[in-house]
C-alpha cells in the first residue's frame, strides 16, 4: 500500500476531519545510522515481524514488514538515535517509519515525537493526548506541573474510541481505554500475529502508576486489564508498559492484584477511615516486593482517590 493510501485509510478510520499533516517524502536512511556508542537499549523478537525495545522509559513495540515500520511509543528523546538504528537494523530495506503511535501522554511513552516525526512517521494517539499536551496542569500525585509539550510533539492523528491500521497485510487496532492509566490511553491490539502492547495499562510485577490527575483511575484500569482479557486467548503475547513480556495468565494476576489493593482500600474508605488511617494500616505490607517507581503508599492514595477521597497534595521534592 502506498504511504498516501495508508494515510487516507488510517484518517478515514479515525473518523477525523482534515488533520494538520505534512507529507513526509524523504526516507530516513535509518539503515545507515552508526551502532550506538553508549547503548541504553535492548531488542526482544515476538515474531519476524514485531520486536519490542526495552530499556529506560516505556517498552516499545516495532511492527516492521514491506509496507514500513509502526512504533508503539518512542521512550524519551535521549534515546531517538538508538530507536532508529534499531529500526534500520530489524527493518532493513524497509525501514520508512509510517506511524507512531502513543500509548499516552507521558515523556516516557512520548518523548521522541519531534525526532519520529522528523524521520517521517505521523504521530497518532487518542484525542485527549493531543489536548493534554497543549495544557499546563497540577500533578497532585508529585506536587508539581505537568509542563504543556511544544507543538511539534503534539499526535497529528487523533481519535475517540478506536482507530485501525492496514498495512504489512495486518491489522492494528488502537483501542481507547476510558480513564484509565489516564484519559487518553490506548492499547494496541495486532489482530495478526495475536499480540496485544498495554501501554502503562499493566505494570508487570510492580505497582503501577495511575495517574489520577490526568484523568485516570484503578477502576478504568482493572477495565483496560478485562478489556484486554477478552482479546485475548492462551497463545497471545501480552507487552505491558514496563516490565517483561507475558502473556493472559500474567495479565489476568496483575489485574487480580489490582482488585484486591481497590478492594482493601475500599473496605476503609467505606467505614470512615481517614487517608492517613489507611496509609498507617499498612493493608498492603503482604505485597511489599511490588515497591518500586510506585511504593506502597503511593499504590494506596491512588486508590483513595481512585474512590472519591479528597487529597491535598504532595509537597514538590
Ligand atoms: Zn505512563
Amino acid at each position: 500500500m502506498t504511504r498516501t493510501a495508508l494515510l487516507c485509510t488510517a484518517i478515514l478510520l479515525a473518523g477525523l476531519t482534515a488533520p494538520t499533516v505534512q507529507a513526509h517524502d524523504q526516507h530516513s536512511h535509518t539503515t545507515e545510522r552508526p551502532a550506538p556508542e553508549d547503548p541504553q537499549l535492548t531488542v526482544e523478537r515476538i515474531t519476524d515481524n514485531l520486536h519490542v525495545l526495552f530499556g529506560p522509559g516505556g517498552n516499545i513495540g516495532v511492527s516492521s514488514g514491506p509496507d514500513g515500520v509502526v512504533l508503539i511509543d518512542d521512550k524519551f528523546s535521549r534515546n531517538a538515535e538508538e530507536i532508529l538504528y534499531h529500526v534500520g537494523q530489524i527493518a532493513g530495506e524497509n525501514d520508512e517509519l509510517l506511524f507512531v503511535i502513543n500509548t499516552h501522554i507521558h515523556g516516557d511513552h512520548t518523548g521522541s515525537n519531534p525526532e519520529m516525526a522528523e524521520a517521517g512517521a505521523m504521530i497518532m494517539a487518542h484525542e485527549n493526548v493531543r489536548i493534554r499536551m497543549g495544557e499546563s496542569y497540577m500533578n497532585k500525585a508529585f506536587g508539581r506541573m505537568n509542563e504543556a509539550k511544544s507543538e511539534d510533539f503534539w499526535p497529528v492523528v487523533t481519535f475517540t474510541d478506536e482507530a485501525s491500521l492496514h498495512f504489512n497485510g495486518m491489522t492494528a487496532r488502537a483501542v481507547h481505554m476510558p480513564a484509565a492509566h489516564t484519559d487518553g490511553d490506548s492499547i494496541v491490539v495486532f489482530e495478526e500475529p495475536n499480540v496485544i502492547h498495554m501501554g502503562d495499562n499493566l505494570f508487570l510485577g510492580m505497582f503501577p502508576f495511575v495517574d489520577v490527575d490526568s484523568g485516570g483511575s484503578m477502576q478504568g484500569m482493572i477495565a483496560a486489564h478485562d478489556k484486554a482479557l477478552s482479546l485475548s486467548d492462551p497463545r497471545t503475547v501480552i507487552i505491558p508498559g514496563h516490565g517483561p513480556i507475558t502473556d493472559a495468565a500474567g495479565l489476568r494476576e496483575a489485574r487480580d492484584t489490582l482488585q484486591t489493593i481497590l478492594e482493601r482500600v475500599q473496605l476503609r474508605f467505606e467505614a470512615g477511615d481517614s487517608l492517613e488511617a489507611i496509609l498507617a494500616a499498612a493493608p498492603l505490607d503482604d505485597m511489599a516486593d511490588m515497591d518500586g517507581f510506585i511504593d506502597r503508599a503511593g499504590i494506596i492514595t491512588a486508590a483513595w482517590r481512585s474512590l472519591g477521597g479528597a487529597f491535598e497534595g504532595a509537597s514538590a521534592e
